[in-house]
């Protein structure tokens, strides 16, 4: 598949295509992706809320606030 996208929509269009492919898979699998992402993403943890990067130091989202120690 070829896209055809602005560099600066570029991101957009991957997460797009990421909730397409998501939402064709059941519960289980989509946790096991959302895991994976999580293991790739070079051992920084992301919020269960919102999803955002946060640093373990830290111990609160930066996004929405959630305290995640
Ligand atoms: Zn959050």
């Amino acid at each position: 598949m070829q896209l055809a996208v602005a560099s600066t929509d570029l991101e957009r269009a991957r997460i797009a295509l990421d909730a397409h492919w998501l939402s064709g898979l059941d519960d289980d699998q989509v946790q096991a992706v959302q895991e994976m992402q999580q293991n790739a993403s070079s051992g920084q943890p992301t919020c269960p809320a919102c999803g955002s990067p946060f640093s373990p130091q830290v111990g609160r989202c930066p996004d929405c606030g959630l305290n995640l120690v």
